[in-house]
């Protein structure tokens, strides 16, 4: 922890909100690999902007292009991957940003970390469970990851040779397959922030 420094105040949210007239709000999605993510934020991220509102996505594999190069797929390296962004979304938000985040981020504690960071500064954070069992993130695999942790060429690969920790009272509990598709997934998040009245 670096010392000699201090915080510097600036606008409150509110007023900021005001001016902008737009809320800030974190949607959280977590679920498997494959479970449908990044497909869901980028399609909520489309009808968003399409309506004339700020938003941006931070997306799983994209931060590890840049801000977290440096982390691999430990315990450790995911928890600092999620605090990391964790924090980078609370800035987001700050700015009044509808701020869409697709990570794993299978650990409980990290989830809870994410949200604590953001409710300690009255920052709304919605977590959305993009459920799908293993057995269809699978079937998908769209980037053949599954088929590389069966054959042991991905260690500590999240639902095969990794816990994958549900959550268990998310705002948004969205099972992502069985005929659902994303409009509809994408429609049931958007759903939600109108009645929250975040949008
Ligand atoms: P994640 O970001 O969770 O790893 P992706 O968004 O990359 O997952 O989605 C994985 C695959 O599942 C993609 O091929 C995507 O087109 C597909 N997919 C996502 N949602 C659905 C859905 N509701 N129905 C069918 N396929 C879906």
């Amino acid at each position: 922890m670096a010392t000699n420094i201090t915080w510097h105040e600036n606008l409150t949210h509110q007023e900021r909100s005001d001016f902008l007239k737009q809320k800030g709000v974190t949607v959280w999605l977590t679920g498997l690999s494959a479970s449908g993510k990044s497909t869901i934020a980028c399609a909520l991220e489309q009808s968003l902007l399409a309506r004339g509102l700020n938003s941006y996505r931070l997306d799983g594999d994209n931060v590890r292009f840049g801000l977290n190069k440096d982390l691999g797929f430990s315990e450790a390296d995911r928890n600092e991957n999620i605090r990391r962004i964790s924090e980078v979304a609370k800035l987001f938000n700050d700015s009044c940003c509808i701020t869409l985040t697709s990570f794993i981020s299978p650990y409980k504690q990290d989830r809870q970390l994410a949200r604590e960071l953001h409710e300690k500064d009255n920052l709304p954070f919605v977590e959305v469970y993009v459920d799908v069992p293993v057995s269809v993130a699978e079937e998908r695999d769209p980037k053949g990851l599954y088929k590389k942790a069966r054959e042991g060429l991905i260690k500590e690969f999240t639902g095969v040779s990794a816990p994958y920790e549900a959550p268990e009272s998310p705002e948004i509990h969205l099972k992502n397959y069985e005929g659902v598709s994303v409009e509809d997934a994408a429609q049931q998040i958007i759903q939600y922030l109108q009645d929250k009245k975040y949008i």
